[in-house]
Order: C-alpha cells, then structure tokens, then sequence
C-alpha cells in the first residue's frame, strides 16, 4: 500500500517539481554576505561586507518597486553578522521561492622574492657570497568577472536534512511524509534534485546578464558552500568581481557599478521567474 502510495505521489509530483513550471515566486530572500565582525576579502580600498550589503540594498530596492508582488526578505540590512544557520532559518520560515547570496571574489596572496644583497658565507673553507631574498606579498590580480555557485551535489545529504526538516513547507500533505522512511528519502531528494536544476538555471540567467553588460562570464560553478545547503529552496551565491583587482575593485565601490550589477540580477531573476511561472 505504501509503495503505490509512493509510486503515485511520485507519478503526480515528479514532473511538476522537475520542470517546477507554473509556481509563482513571492518571496525572494537576499543575504548580504559577511558583515559585522567578518569583513570578508579585502580589496586595496574597501572591505566586502560593504560592498555585498551595498549591492544587496540595490537589488532589493530593484525588486520591491518593479515586482509588487513579491516580498523582498533581507538577512541583513546593517553593518551585522547574522550565523549561517540565522540566514537559513530565516529563508526556511518565511518558506522563500529563491535565497540569492551576494558575495565578492577574492585571489589568494602571491609572494615575490625579490633580491636585497649578499652576505658572504664559508663554506669548505672557501668564502663564498650568498643572496639574500626578501619577500613582497601581493593581492592584486588582472582576474576579473562574475560567476555564480550553485550547491555541489555531494553536500545534497545537508540539503535533503533541510528539507526534511521543514519538508511541512514543500507539500500541502506534510503529515504524509516520514522522513525517517527509506522511501520518502527518495522523494526528499528528489526535490533537491529539482533545487538544483532549478539554481542552475537562475544562475545561468544571471549570468547571461552579466555577458550582456560586458562583463566577463565565467560561468556558473558547483561547490560544496555551506551557504547554500541549509535552504529548502533553489539557491545561488554571486560573486559580483574580484576585490582583488584594482579596476574591479573602483568599479564595485562606485555607485553606477553598483547599479549595474544589481540591475543584472534583477533582470536574471526576471527572466527565471517569468520562465518558471509559465
Ligand atoms: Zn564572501
């Protein structure tokens, strides 16, 4: 009995959650990466916590004056550090259609020696004259662009827990699901499996924003980010540009960059919405 139940509620559901055409989004969650005590990369003038609040405060300003009908829902609005797990329970409450991350890339340092003098050494009893390095950390980088993450799929056991804690969210038969039932894992991941098909096409869109802008398309990426795997609902994390790159770093401080860029999620969210509710 509980197997045709399954094999039912898997014939109605599947082609619904896989194409996940037809639902409306009505609440879109913004979180500003970092902020508070964790400044995340620094660029040469600016910290990322105020450019990603900065951008996010656009988007959602974008949002709420050209989508009426959607509730935009910030995990930040301030200078401050809300936990990862703090951003997710507030995504998973409000039971939000979309959780777009705002962040900034970064480069790793790079060291160069450069030579300071010599200094004579014996050695077998003979003198001989040594160089003497010291070393310059860099940051900069001529890297530039945008990509977008997306959740890597072997980080999905997090997600499935996520969604099956608030699974009540997901199905108007929430009373139905035993989560600690084999077949209804089945299920529960299927609906990541549609999570992430789903962020992967929000990110794609996005990105195409970006290339239209002239901004460098580097794709859009899976990882396994923690940031991603405690929502019950598709997901993205953008990384806006490189702090780490002098003109990158000028064009996100300025106000018109700021615009640009969160007009281009805007108009990526646009065209994934205007798809999904089809
Ligand atoms: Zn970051």
């Amino acid at each position: 009995m509980r197997t045709i139940f399954i094999a039912v509620f898997l014939l109605i559901t599947t082609p619904y959650l896989l194409s996940a055409k037809g639902k409306k989004i009505t609440k879109i969650v913004l979180d500003a990466g970092h902020g508070g005590s964790d400044n995340g990369a620094r660029g040469a003038i600016s910290n990322e916590k105020d450019l990603t609040l900065a951008v996010t405060l656009k988007l959602g300003k974008i949002l709420s004056d050209s989508m009426r009908e959607v509730e935009v829902i910030y995990t930040r609005t301030t200078d401050s550090y809300p936990s990862l797990v703090e951003r997710h329970e507030k995504a998973n409450k409000a039971n939000a259609d979309l959780f777009i991350a705002v962040h900034v890339n970064s480069t790793p340092y790079t060291y160069t020696k450069v030579l300071e003098g010599y200094k004579t050494v014996k050695r077998h009893h003979k003198t001989v004259k040594q160089p003497i390095y010291r070393s310059i950390r860099h940051h900069e980088t001529t890297r530039k662009g945008v990509e977008t993450y997306v959740l890597a799929l072997h980080r999905n056991s997090q997600k499935e827990k996520s969604i099956g804690e608030y699974s009540d969210n997901l199905t108007d038969s929430p009373g139905l699901m035993d989560q600690n039932d084999p077949q209804t894992s089945i299920i529960i991941a299927q609906y990541s499996q549609s999570f992430l098909s789903r962020s992967v096409s929000l990110g794609t869109k996005i990105q195409e924003q970006f290339g239209r802008e002239g901004r460098p398309d580097l794709g859009v990426k899976q990882l396994p980010l923690e940031v991603l795997a405690g929502s019950a609902m598709p997901g993205v994390l953008v990384e806006i540009g490189f702090i780490t790159n002098i003109e990158e770093e000028a064009y996100l401080n300025s106000e018109n960059g700021q615009e640009e860029v969160a007009m281009a999620i805007y108009k990526g969210i646009k065209a994934y919405k205007a798809d999904a509710e089809k």
